[in-house]
């Protein structure tokens, strides 16, 4: 595990001059490279706060803090020792916690490797745990903080082929509802988006698989798999998600906690 920073990480005061909502604020993002994680930096940074991208790939992760004027951590989100070394709660302190890494693996039970299994609750279901109670104490004491967590229709809903997924998911549902009932009385809130499928590259890395799996052409996925139980016929795009964000990390979100906010095209409507 390597880490890497651009600079000293501290949390700001809000003595900044900047009017913006997040100024002064010090955000950490999970998978921040790429999709949506890209695109939350981009708005948290937009909207003022100081954003720290945190990615396993270290060329991608420093370019995406470069441009949005923040830093960035190097760590595989997979391994506990990598996550304990990176020093959060210490020399590195956050205001604003989005647990978004995650990726997706497609395949009947009976045929799922049980370490990919592990690998996706680690990444998807431990990491956030271990990320909040590395940060939690700084917030506490600041008497503020907001955890939002990258969900995922899935976190309410099942598909076949995507055990590990679909569980990891519906765990960080319930992870977020401790969260905001531990942190209710001490300024921190604790919610998930959960969007339905997006525009990134980990939706367009399933299209093959899924058509491998259904055995149809992978130009008739989109419609007839992915966006079969959706009522608005299109792809999320990330820049939608990272407004759901970063409305939940913005002025007026006190009383919002313990919360789930679907962005489904009305997917879990029907
Ligand atoms: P993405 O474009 O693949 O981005 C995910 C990021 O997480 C990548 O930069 C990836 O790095 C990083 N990551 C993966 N495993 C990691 C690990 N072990 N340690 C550190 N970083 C790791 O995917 P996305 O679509 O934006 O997904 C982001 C989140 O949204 C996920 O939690 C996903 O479940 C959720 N979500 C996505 C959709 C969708 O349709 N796209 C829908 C609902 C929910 P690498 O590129 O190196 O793998």
């Amino acid at each position: 595990m390597a880490c890497a920073t651009r600079g000293p990480l501290r949390s700001r005061t809000m003595s900044s001059s900047s009017t913006r909502a997040l100024a002064g604020r010090t955000a950490l993002v999970t998978g921040g490279a790429s999709g949506i994680g890209r695109a939350v930096a981009t708005r948290l940074a937009a909207d003022g706060a100081h954003v720290v991208v945190l990615d396993r790939d270290e060329t991608a992760a420093k370019e995406v803090a470069h441009e949005v004027g923040g830093d960035h951590l190097v760590a595989d989100l997979a391994d506990r020792a990598g996550i304990e070394a990176l020093g959060l709660g210490t020399t590195v302190r956050a205001d604003i916690l989005v647990n978004n890494a995650g990726f997706q693996h497609v395949a009947p039970v009976e045929e799922f490797d049980p370490d990919t299994f592990e690998a996706i609750h680690r990444v998807m279901l431990q990491a956030p745990f271990l990320l909040a109670r590395a940060l939690l104490p700084g917030m506490y004491a600041a008497g503020w903080g907001r955890i939002v967590h990258v969900s995922s229709a899935h976190g309410h809903r099942a598909s076949a082929y995507k055990s590990a997924y679909v569980s990891a998911k519906h765990g960080l549902e319930g992870l977020s509802k401790v969260l905001a009932l531990e942190g209710a009385d001490k300024g921190v809130t604790s919610n998930t988006v959960c969007p339905g499928y997006v525009r990134t590259p980990l939706v367009e890395g399933q299209i093959a698989d899924q058509a491998a799996t259904h055995g149809i052409a992978e130009s008739d996925v989109l419609q007839d798999v992915l966006l079969a139980r959706t009522a608005v016929k299109r792809l999320v795009e990330p820049e939608e998600v990272a407004a759901l964000v970063a409305f939940l990390c913005g002025p007026g979100t006190d009383s919002i906690t313990g919360t789930s906010h679907l962005m489904d095209g009305g997917w879990t409507a029907a």
